[in-house]
C-alpha cells in the first residue's frame, strides 16, 4: 500500500483564505443580491502598467517569429532581468549584490516554502505571531514540527508574539534557533522594523549562526524613510540573509507570476561533517533540478518595471492602494477603533471592537455589511481579536466600504 507523507496530516483545518472564500461564498447563497466589497484576500484589482503590457506583446512577437524564437531560458533567469533589478532595486540604494545572486522565480510563496528543501531538516524554526500561513505550513509539510496544540502552535516551532505591547516588533528568542522569518512590511500587522530593529536581529544571526529569511514582498510600499527597503542596508546582513521580493505586488502581477530571490555568495552553512557549504550554489543546484524558469514574455514584462515609464507608472498603482490604505486607516480610526500599520504597507491591523473573537467580527461585518475582512486568528493565536483590511481595492469599492463602516458604526 502507498503510504502518504504523514507530515501533511499534521496541518491544521484548511488554508485560511480558501475557508474564508467558503464562508462568503456560503453567505453569497443564502443572501442572494446585496453587493460584496472584499476587503480580505491580499489580491491586487489594477490591471498591469501599460509599459508592462507592451513589453509583453512584443516579447509575444519575438516568440511568433522563427529569429526570434526561445525555448528554454536559464532556470535562474535572463540577464537582463537579473541584471536591471541588480542596479535600480540594489545599487541604486547603494547595496551591493551580483547577477549571480539574483534567482528569478514564479513568486515568493513558491520560493519561502522552497527553500527549506537547502536547509537541514533538524533546524529550529523562529517565526512571527501572527505570520503568514505559508511559512508554518510548509515546514510542517517539510517534516520540521510535531503537532498542533490547542493554542494552534506546533510543537518545535519558536514562535515571536507580535501585539500591540511590543508594538508587533518580535522580541530576540531566548533560546538559539537556526532559521528566522522576517517579514516587512509586515503581512499580516501592516507594520515594519526601522533599520535599527533589524541591525538586531542581524547581530543576533551572526552570533548564533542562524539564517534570516527576509521576506521583502511589500517592499514597494515603504514611504518612511527609517524602514529599509532590503535587508542588505544592514551591515553583515549579505553574511546571514536570504531575501525575497516579488513583482505580485509592486506591479500587479498576482496572476502573471514573477518574483526573485537573492541568495548571497557569502552566505555558508555547514554540513554534518562540519564542512562549509555555500547556500547561493545548493540554491542553484536545486531550482536547476526542479525549476525550468519564468517564461520569456513574463520576464520582459518584468523588466519594462525598471524603465523609467515603467517604474512611474508602477509608483502611481502602488500610490493608489497606499490611498486606499488612508482612507481605511483615517477612516476606522475616526470610528474609534484601534488601528495599527497602513502606513508602509497595504494592510491595516484593527482590534476588534469590545473585545470580540476575530472570526466573530468577520462573520458579522460580513452579515451585516456585507464587507469581507480577514480575521486575524487565521494567522496565529496573537492574531486573535484583530482583523486585516486589505488595501487592495478600487477606490470606489473601498470608500463605499468605509461608508457602510460609517453608517453600520461597528
Ligand atoms: N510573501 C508574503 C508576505 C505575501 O503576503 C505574499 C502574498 O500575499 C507572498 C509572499 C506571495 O507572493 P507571490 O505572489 O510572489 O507568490
Amino acid at each position: 500500500m502507498i503510504q502518504c507523507n504523514e507530515n501533511y496530516l499534521k496541518l491544521q483545518r484548511r488554508y485560511l483564505f480558501r475557508e474564508i472564500a467558503e464562508r462568503v461564498e456560503e453567505y453569497q447563497d443564502a443572501n442572494p443580491g446585496g453587493k460584496i466589497i472584499k476587503l480580505g484576500i491580499g489580491d491586487v484589482t489594477e490591471p498591469l502598467a501599460p509599459s508592462v503590457a507592451e513589453a509583453m506583446h512584443e516579447a509575444v512577437d519575438e516568440m511568433s517569429e522563427p529569429a526570434t524564437f526561445r525555448g528554454y531560458g536559464p532556470e535562474q533567469g535572463y540577464d537582463f532581468l537579473r541584471g536591471a533589478i541588480v542596479e535600480h532595486d540594489y545599487r541604486d540604494r547603494g547595496i551591493y549584490v551580483e547577477r549571480d545572486e539574483i534567482f528569478i522565480s514564479d513568486g515568493s510563496k513558491c520560493d519561502t516554502a522552497n527553500i527549506l528543501d537547502i536547509l537541514s531538516a533538524d533546524s529550529v524554526v523562529a517565526l512571527a505571531d501572527p505570520v503568514y500561513p505559508v511559512y508554518v505550513d510548509t515546514n510542517v509539510m517539510a517534516g520540521r514540527t510535531g503537532h498542533v496544540d490547542a493554542k494552534g502552535q506546533y510543537d518545535g516551532i519558536y514562535y515571536l508574539p507580535c501585539t500591540a505591547e511590543n508594538g508587533f516588533v518580535p522580541d530576540l528568542p531566548s533560546r538559539k534557533v537556526d532559521i528566522i522569518y522576517l517579514c516587512c512590511p509586515n503581512n499580516p500587522t501592516g507594520t515594519t522594523l526601522t533599520r535599527k530593529q533589524l541591525k538586531l536581529w542581524v547581530d543576533y544571526a551572526l552570533e548564533n549562526m542562524a539564517i534570516i529569511l527576509f521576506d521583502a514582498a511589500y517592499e514597494a510600499y515603504v514611504r518612511e524613510p527609517r524602514v529599509p527597503h532590503s535587508i542588505y542596508e544592514v551591515d553583515g546582513a549579505k553574511r546571514v540573509a536570504i531575501e525575497f521580493r516579488s513583482f505580485s505586488k509592486s506591479a500587479g502581477f498576482t496572476g502573471t507570476r514573477c518574483a526573485f530571490t537573492v541568495v548571497p555568495k557569502e552566505i555558508v552553512a555547514v554540513s554534518g561533517q562540519g564542512r562549509p557549504e555555500s547556500l547561493n550554489r545548493l540554491w542553484n543546484r536545486r531550482q536547476t533540478t526542479k525549476f525550468n524558469g519564468v517564461s520569456y514574455i513574463t520576464q520582459r514584462g518584468a523588466a519594462a518595471v525598471y524603465t523609467e515609464r515603467g517604474r512611474r507608472e508602477t509608483q502611481a498603482l502602488v500610490d493608489y492602494y497606499l490611498g486606499n490604505a488612508d482612507i481605511i486607516r483615517d477612516t476606522l480610526t475616526t470610528l474609534g477603533l484601534d488601528v495599527y500599520g497602513g502606513i508602509n504597507a497595504p494592510y491595516i491591523w484593527v482590534k476588534t471592537p469590545g473585545g470580540m473573537k476575530s472570526w466573530d467580527y468577520f462573520q458579522k461585518v460580513l452579515e451585516e455589511l456585507n464587507v469581507v475582512i480577514t480575521p486575524g486568528g487565521g494567522f496565529g493565536p496573537s492574531g486573535e481579536g484583530y482583523v486585516r483590511f486589505s488595501a487592495f481595492g478600487s477606490r470606489d469599492d473601498v470608500e463605499e466600504a468605509m461608508e457602510r463602516f460609517r453608517r453600520g458604526g461597528i
